[in-house]
């Protein structure tokens, strides 16, 4: 018996067999075509073409309707990529130009798509290479599938079998669950990829980034994976699976016994009312929050309305869009925040004269690129407050290094609401104006924000990129990524203490707010609102209910003066299971 340690993508215990599979990568050979077979050439792309859509159409009719958000979604897109002139198109005129096989021709052109996107650094891009490799080969696969009968890969049956890859395409993923995969392994990939976040947005236990792990794992191997540690335990003892067992026993009575408290208040066992709301960034996000007793949506990422288009949605657009969503949530609360695009080849390249950033994660993004694109800006301001006039919404500001963003930010809304006003169109002027606490200069100065704003919200994911120094989308040093790391912990604690001292609410919206590991500590450090992904809020919500704050406040302050993580790593222990007999 021994363990393999990857990366935690979606939390869970499954107990199996692993099934092993071949590598994603082909071995494309060049060859050349002969003038007179160029047609067939190019038929039998066409054909392969048609292949990988049908298999696509196949594998969405066969999603459940009850399969969560995004999933379809994923489909949908590799299905537009599949029509568009890029990899439909560009392959064929290499085919005709150049005289090559289909399969050479289409490698041409992914690397070509491929090399853009690696120049790029806004993860949700990034994650677009990704689907450009998925895409190409699936064609690829339908492409040599024409020269040899399949073998192997596709006969083998998989359910119940824990699957082992170098990546997984979201439609494999699916098409994994429907057939009863009890969990994921993949070699690549780290906690924000898409293989993730299917496996999180569907439940099943994964672990990514097992570098090494195709030289230990061997097809119908015994496996114990622990989602939640992201660990692959191979060949376990009986005593070993029986405790995982009863682990996993014991998660599945906690998951049923939640259900029960979508409608009941997240309120400490003593007495202690917390805000408890959700993160959306898709519409289908919204039904989400609904089904989990969401009270509000603490934040709302409004880049995707952005994405895949080449003009930026107006403010008429906006407006609807931001209307839809206060209407569906029928008088709860929500804090739109604004355009937070990152530094990519969308910003730098199309910015005639632009130089392309070279640190794209500390360039031209979000609240930096609209003050200095303000036509970008100006719609979505005024769209916001335009929806504030009848509605509970908030304005959240990504992003704020320094005090004059801040005041160059408050300016323009006054200018905007002068415009409105003028115009006769209704506003809030009222409206609640907070900035996310997400760049350490900014943490450290949260007294100067908190005395100029309505709220802040702390968005652990850049803050804790930043102040570790680790790019949030890079597996390889995803093994620093530390939210118990004291320069954090320090930085979380002056937010909230800002906050309290100045009278305004602090909220947390990072991934930290929905694991339910840290919800006490948080709670312990004075933090009073929380916004989660759907799927985690239930779990802090139960997390919140168990926890006596004044108990908790002191071992808090424990964690905080600890030196070594293993110290602080007991604490947390301790802390999670305080009031336990
Ligand atoms: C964060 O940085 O913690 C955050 C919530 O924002 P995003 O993940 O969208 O950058
Ligand atoms: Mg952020």
């Amino acid at each position: 018996m021994f363990s393999i340690n990857g990366v935690s993508a979606s939390k869970g215990i499954a107990i199996g067999k692993v099934h092993v599979v071949d590598r994603g990568q082909f071995e494309i050979r060049e060859s050349s075509v002969k003038p007179e077979r160029v047609k067939n050439e190019i038929a039998r792309f066409h054909r392969a073409l048609r292949s990988a859509r049908g298999e696509l159409r196949a594998i969405k009719d066969r999603i459940p309707s009850d399969t969560a958000t995004d999933v379809s979604g994923f489909i949908d897109t590799h299905l537009l990529m599949l029509e568009d002139s890029a990899l439909a198109n560009a392959p064929v005129k290499f085919i005709r130009e150049k005289r090559i096989n289909a399969e050479w021709a289409l490698k041409i052109q992914r690397d070509a798509l491929v090399a853009v996107f690696e120049a790029m650094d806004d993860p949700y891009l990034r994650t677009r290479k990704d689907d450009i490799d998925h895409v190409v080969n699936r064609i690829q696969r339908s492409l040599l599938k024409r020269h040899k009968p399949a073998r192997g890969r596709q006969a083998q049956p998989l359910s119940d079998r824990i699957v082992f890859a170098d990546d997984l395409t979201p439609a494999d993923t699916v098409l994994m669950q429907h057939q009863g995969i009890p969990a994921f392994l993949t070699e690549y990939g780290g906690p924000n990829s898409h293989t993730a976040i299917l496996a999180r947005s569907l439940r099943i236990p994964a672990v990514v980034g097992l570098h090494s792990a195709r030289t230990y794992l061997r097809d119908e191997e015994l496996v114990i994976i622990d989602g939640q540690r992201g660990v692959v335990i191979v060949d376990p003892d009986a005593t070993t699976i029986r405790h995982f067992e009863r682990r996993r026993r014991e998660i599945d009575r906690q998951v049923i016994a939640r259900k029960r408290l979508r409608k009941s208040p997240a309120v400490t066992s003593d007495g202690e009312a917390i805000e408890l709301q959700a993160n959306v960034e898709l519409p289908s996000d919204m039904a989400a929050a609904a089904q989990v007793g969401a009270t509000g949506i603490g934040l709302y990422r409004t880049e995707y309305l952005y994405m895949n288009r080449e003009e930026p949605p107006d403010e008429e657009e906006q407006y609807r869009a931001y209307l839809k969503m206060v209407n569906a949530l029928k008088g709860s609360p929500v804090t739109i925040r604004t355009l937070d695009l990152g530094a990519d080849k969308q910003v730098d390249g199309t910015r005639p004269g632009a130089p392309v950033s070279s640190n794209p994660a500390l360039g031209l993004r979000a609240v930096r690129l609209c003050l200095k694109e303000q036509g970008l800006f100006r719609p979505q301001l005024r769209a916001i407050l335009r929806v504030s006039a009848r509605n509970p919404v908030r304005m959240m500001v990504p992003m704020l290094s320094n005090m004059q963003e801040l005041f160059q930010v408050l300016q323009l809304i006054k200018l905007y609401q002068r415009e409105l006003k003028a115009e006769g169109k209704a506003f809030d002027p009222s409206m609640p104006v907070g900035a996310m606490i997400e760049v350490p200069a900014a943490a450290v100065c949260a007294d100067l924000f908190a005395r100029r704003l309505d709220f802040l919200s702390i968005g652990t994911n850049d803050l804790i990129q930043y102040t570790i120094a680790i790019d949030r989308i890079d597996d390889e040093v995803s093994y620093l990524y530390d939210p118990l790391h004291p320069a954090v912990l320090r930085l979380i604690q002056t937010t909230i203490n800002a906050g309290k001292k100045n009278g305004i609410p602090v909220a947390m919206c990072g991934e930290m707010a929905g694991d339910a590991r840290y919800t006490r500590l948080l709670l312990g450090l004075g933090l009073k609102e929380f916004s989660v992904h759907p799927n985690a809020l239930l779990e802090v919500k139960q997390a919140i209910k168990e926890t006596h704050l004044g108990e908790t406040r002191k071992l808090a302050r424990r964690v905080m003066r600890a030196v070594r993580s293993a110290t602080r790593d007991s604490l947390i222990e301790e802390l999670n299971h305080l009031g336990e007999a």
